[in-house]
């Protein structure tokens, strides 16, 4: 058996290792239209199909250096949570899948936090990662915002939220669901210090986190088609027993119901950003040190505002604020519509800061 032993098998072998030699994923197939897109370009559109404009998911690290300034930020710890507090078992262990996400993101769970800067205004981003068990909601993720938004307060920064999440943990129970009245409280905390809070909706945005601090932004933008709702289309339609319209629950039909304020593509967001937070930012606030007892602090869920004894004229100065900054927020939204209507005005200028790592 020489011949085959010594000719047939290399040659067999040498076929096979050459097909292995070929990079898996040189080439992806876009979902929207099946244009073929190669890998190398789609990367440097930002996983945005060249052909119809679809956007595709983006690692929640190559989101977070495309919204600041030059890309630069830096990483906030966020405090641990125990793990699995209910030892919940599915057809896997919840410690299992958790181990299984950890290993597969490097991260350990489905937030990030960084700080930065954007059109040089200070801001605080919670990003979710949706490649960590569909960025689902748990007591980590809870503490994520709080963490983002506590430290929005402490530093006079923005926060921006960018939910990108299948809604509440199901594994964690209860305890995810009481991530959504602390987050609200969170966020509150944030426009309590009169500091611009606005949300980027990326695909998808449903379930326990659409119905929680997401919806309450100062300002909603959201990317082009993305999916955004409560539950999904087909359980409505078996609820309701009835068609629902075309293009519902995506990022244009929310836009044109007054859900969301505007929709961006992805190359124009730090721009969009940039000049939404110039229009929010009160530029003498700036010079002041915000501290959290001017709005009100969160810890294991619960608010404490300031006591508020006598100073009514403190209070009377804070109401006035707080008019100041909803007026803010009107004429920043009604800059956004004109804006939107005349296309010239809205086309976004050359960025100066490229996207450099
Ligand atoms: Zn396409």
């Amino acid at each position: 058996m020489n011949w085959l032993t010594n000719f047939i098998r290399p040659k067999i072998r040498s076929l096979v290792e050459h097909q292995k030699d070929v990079p898996e994923n040189l080439w992806t197939k876009c979902p929207a239209c099946e244009g073929m897109l190669f890998q190398r370009d789609l990367t440097e559109n930002l996983n945005v199909c060249s052909h119809c404009g679809h956007h595709m998911k983006i690692g929640v690290t190559d989101r977070l250096a495309l919204l600041f300034d030059g890309g630069r930020y830096e990483t906030l710890s966020v405090p641990k949570v125990p793990h699995d507090p209910l030892k919940f078992k599915d057809r896997k262990k919840y410690a299992d899948r958790l181990k299984e996400a950890r290993a597969k993101t490097g991260r350990e769970d489905a937030i990030i936090v960084g700080k930065g800067t954007i059109g040089g205004a200070p801001v605080v981003i919670a990003a979710f990662d949706f490649a960590f068990m569909g960025g689902s909601m748990g007591t980590a993720v809870g503490e994520g915002v709080v963490t983002a938004a506590e430290s929005a307060v402490k530093e006079g920064a923005a926060l921006i939220v960018v939910p990108a999440s299948g809604g509440a943990r199901m594994q964690e129970g209860a305890l995810s669901l009481m991530q959504m009245p602390r987050t609200i409280v969170a966020v509150e905390m944030v426009k309590a210090a009169r500091l611009p809070y606005i949300v980027l909706l990326t695909d998808p945005t449903t379930g326990g986190v659409s119905a929680s601090f997401a919806m309450i932004g100062d300002i909603h933008i959201a990317e082009p088609g993305c999916m955004i709702g409560f539950a999904g289309k087909r359980v409505i339609q078996e609820t309701i027993r009835e068609e629902l319209p075309e293009g519902f629950q995506t990022a244009e039909y929310c836009r044109d119901h007054g859900m969301i304020d505007i929709v961006a593509h992805r190359k124009q967001l730090h721009e969009t950003l940039a000049r939404i937070l110039g229009l929010l930012f009160d530029k003498k606030k700036t010079t002041e040190k915000v501290t959290p007892a001017s709005g009100a602090s969160v810890q294991n869920g619960r608010s404490k505002n300031g006591n508020g004894k006598g100073a009514s004229s403190a209070t009377k100065a804070r109401a006035q604020k707080n008019v100041r900054m909803k007026a803010r927020v009107r004429k920043a939204k009604m800059t956004i519509k004109s804006a939107a209507n005349d296309p010239a005005s809205a086309a976004p200028k050359p960025r100066k800061s490229s996207t450099k790592r």
